[in-house]
């Protein structure tokens, strides 16, 4: 396990410390959020963390079959699908509290008031310390509203697993695909705490950031303590929404969501680089934003959904017939070029960079597939992004940008980004 954590595989699912009785416990979550050994677990349950280890191995092909099986259309960006559609919740209050379109938090909330379900395993942020999350098992409607949003700090949903286990009631569970795909693990190993787990949904996940982000987005603002956040949001107000810190002082910072981006280079979880599941790709239903500009002029939020499964694409569908969501139909090659910036980060990016970390003879996720073959302009494009990863990634380079207003750097960023992806898109769209 150790080999793991100082190997870079640890994407902070969680279920080591969620399945190890309280001998594994995050230790520093406004830090490095690492798992640490405080006492060593007994070898049945160590293989069995080991096993549930996504970050370590999950073997994508093997769990498409044995919960698709082979007759659902697939994809190798976007994983196994019934139907592909854009779509948002109608009720406003669910739409405009959301990240995008309210998509999951509209399904949890209809399976909760059509009594299919008792709770939802959820990301919501601590009451105690309100900078960081906190997973927790919602049973109303006003608790899933309340954790709606995407988090882009380091989270551990699977922290929870005995909670989860100890529920008197079905669940719908909520999580990242690194998450999402150690909990079908302990699903097909018939593990008692996941047996009452009726449908998996989760988020598009391109990458997640180290709490120094918040740290550094306050002192950008020239607040030093983050003890004093009160309120924190990542997609606040109308889509595609705001990064905003509330103090306990009554100051109030506010960025633009695509302004707040220029946190991620700075702050980057490497492991996010080396997740290959872009679309969240062994949920019942998964949703992404709808980044195109037909979508993006109209705010309001628009997502994008993929059912997967049976039980998801009836969902999708009674939902839709019942007025609780709006969806369009959306083809796969559209689906795709909507998201080619993310597909060439996770199916291509993150082949390369683990080719280069297998050269210097670091260990990689054994994801049981690889796709290769990119010509050379994708390894240059490569090396040039892994490199401003290092470089913009050093404390110096964040000092540096915190000296600047955020609304500036915000700009900046926007802009460079503009050009680099329209200078990259031939390179980025050959052969999706
Ligand atoms: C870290 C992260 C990265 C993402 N990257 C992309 C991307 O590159 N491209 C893209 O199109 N979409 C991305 N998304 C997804 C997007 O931001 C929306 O979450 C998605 O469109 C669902 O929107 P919604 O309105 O249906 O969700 P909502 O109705 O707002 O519900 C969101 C649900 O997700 C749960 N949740 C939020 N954050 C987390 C988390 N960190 N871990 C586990 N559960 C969480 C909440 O508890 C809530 O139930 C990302 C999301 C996250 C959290």
């Amino acid at each position: 396990m150790q080999k793991i954590i100082r190997g870079g595989l640890c994407n902070r699912c969680g279920s080591c410390v969620g399945l190890s009785d309280g001998k594994i416990v995050f230790d520093n979550k406004e830090g490095r959020y690492l798992p640490q050994i405080i006492a060593e677990p007994d070898e049945p349950t160590m293989q069995l963390i080991l096993k549930a280890c996504s970050g370590k191995s999950f073997d994508f092909p093997a769990y498409r079959e044995h919960i698709y099986g082979n007759d659902t259309a697939f994809h190798s960006y976007t994983g196994s699908y019934k139907s592909i559609s854009i779509g948002f919740a109608p009720d406003t209050d669910i739409r405009l509290n959301a990240a995008s379109g309210g998509i999951i938090s509209a399904i949890l909330i209809y399976l909760l008031e059509k009594t299919l379900i008792q709770g939802a395993v959820v990301l919501g942020m601590s009451k105690t310390n309100p900078w960081l999350t906190q997973p927790f098992i919602a049973t109303t409607r006003e608790q899933i509203m309340e954790a709606s949003q995407s988090k882009y700090i380091l989270s551990s949903v699977n922290e929870i697993l005995p909670e989860i286990g100890a529920f008197d009631g079905r669940l719908a569970y909520v999580g990242l695909p690194g998450q999402v795909q150690s909990l079908r693990v302990l699903q097909k190993e018939r593990h008692p705490w996941v047996q009452n787990i009726d449908y998996i949904f989760g988020p598009f996940y391109g990458n997640t950031l180290h709490f120094s982000s918040i740290k550094s987005f306050l002192r950008s603002y020239g607040e030093k303590d983050y003890h004093k956040i009160q309120k924190l949001y990542f997609r606040y107000g109308e889509w595609p929404g705001n990064m905003r810190v509330e103090l306990n002082d009554g100051k109030v910072f506010q960025l633009k969501k695509f302004y707040a981006n220029y946190l991620i280079p700075f702050h980057i979880v490497k492991n996010s680089l080396i997740c290959t599941d872009l679309t969240n790709e062994f949920t019942d239903v998964s949703g992404g934003d709808a980044w195109a500009p037909v979508y993006e002029e109209r705010g309001k939020g628009f997502s994008m959904v993929l059912a997967r499964s049976s039980k998801g694409q009836q969902l999708v569908e009674a939902m839709t017939n019942e007025g609780w969501l709006s969806t369009t139909p959306l083809d796969l090659e559209t689906s795709i070029a909507m998201h080619s910036h993310g597909y060439d980060l996770k199916k291509r990016g993150a082949f390369i960079r683990m080719k280069f970390m297998r050269l210097l003879g670091k260990p990689t996720p054994d994801y049981g597939y690889s796709i290769t073959g990119f010509g050379f302009s994708r390894y240059l494009m490569e090396i040039v992004i892994d490199s401003l990863f290092v470089v913009l990634g050093t404390s110096f380079a964040r000092r540096i940008v915190e000296l600047l207003p955020p609304t500036f750097v915000g700009n900046l960023f926007e802009k460079s980004r503009d050009i680099w992806k329209k200078s990259t898109k031939n390179i980025k769209r050959q052969d999706l």
